[in-house]
């Protein structure tokens, strides 16, 4: 599915086969979750195959990196340029694109390396969570603390959390889990942040405990763009119960609809709420059509 015999994928400086792409069974990287990565997508628009905020996905690279001291070679112009070929090369238009910094070699100690890898590959993915409506479990695991970690990077190591998390709430009949940060307050899916609606205005989580997603800040701007009010700010899960509907926001998941959290089914269909319509708009600026759909206010 990620690759077969003609996939091409990048690995420093060189466009390879996808399988002859190898790692040491030594890296730190794979001993200890050291390493970086993003969550991309490109899509088919008019004006021909175009990535959706590359800037700002390799801008997260970068901060990512420096933030757990990472080496990093690449500027975010020539990664986005190498992403650009390497769609060439496999012939992509609507892809998912993974870029990975790691520690490649050799190392078993607990300091930070002196040189990394860059590996990118790209596949094509459908919506990560599906089309339809999830039912979330609020989750005994909680985000990482920001305090031992720094949480806005996204690193390899934080994403047991997000395996344990998820696999729980699936394993208990649910489609996804809802994470807590350590405080008690609702903070984000295991890849995707949450929204929810009420009385026609949405909320989502403040920054500190979470990914601050690019999906999260497309749609706040979609609906502010609105006229839509986004409160950020810390809330509990028992005031979900107040809640008429729910989305959750991610690169590969898009914006996808909630049907229910825990117990609390929404009454009102998903496709009357304010995340059905931010959908729809999203969908058609990463695609780069006119925006048409009426957000209902
Ligand atoms: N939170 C977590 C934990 C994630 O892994 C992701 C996916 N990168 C997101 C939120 C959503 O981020 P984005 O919209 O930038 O893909």
């Amino acid at each position: 599915m990620y690759f077969n015999n003609n996939t091409i994928v990048f690995l420093d400086g060189n466009f390879i086969k996808a399988d002859q792409a190898t790692c040491s069974i030594y890296a730190q990287s794979l001993h200890y979750g050291f390493a970086a990565f993003e969550g991309i997508r490109s899509y088919t628009t008019p004006a021909g195959t175009r990535i959706f905020k590359a800037k700002e996905h390799y801008e997260r690279l970068h901060y990512s990196c420096q933030a757990v001291g990472l080496p990093l070679a690449y500027s975010v112009e020539e990664m986005t340029d190498l992403t650009y070929r390497l769609l060439e090369k496999n012939h992509f238009t609507d892809a998912y694109i993974r870029p990975l910094v790691y520690a490649g070699e050799p190392n078993m100690g607990i300091k930070t390396p002196a040189t990394s890898n860059l590996f990118i590959a790209a596949w094509e993915w459908g919506k990560y969570l599906g089309d339809q409506c999830l039912r979330l479990m609020v989750s005994p695991y909680e985000r990482p603390n920001p305090k031992s970690v720094p949480i806005e990077a996204k690193i390899s190591g934080h994403y047991p959390n997000s395996i344990i998390a998820s696999s729980d709430a699936k394993a208990k009949g649910y489609d996804e889990a809802l994470l807590l940060d350590m405080n008690g307050f609702v903070a984000e899916g295991p890849g995707s942040n949450f929204f929810f609606e009420k009385g026609g205005e949405l909320y989502t989580a403040p920054a500190g405990s979470i990914l601050k997603g690019i999906t999260r800040s497309t749609v706040i701007d979609l609906a502010r763009e609105a006229g839509i009010k986004v409160h950020e700010r810390f809330f509990r899960p028992e005031e979900l119960q107040e809640a008429e509907g729910a989305f959750l926001t991610g690169t590969a998941a898009e914006v996808i609809g909630v049907s229910s959290i825990d117990s609390h089914v929404f009454e009102k269909p998903f496709s009357d709420t304010i995340g059905a319509a931010l959908a729809a708009q999203y969908s058609a600026l990463v695609t780069g059509r006119s925006v048409t759909s009426v957000l209902p206010v």
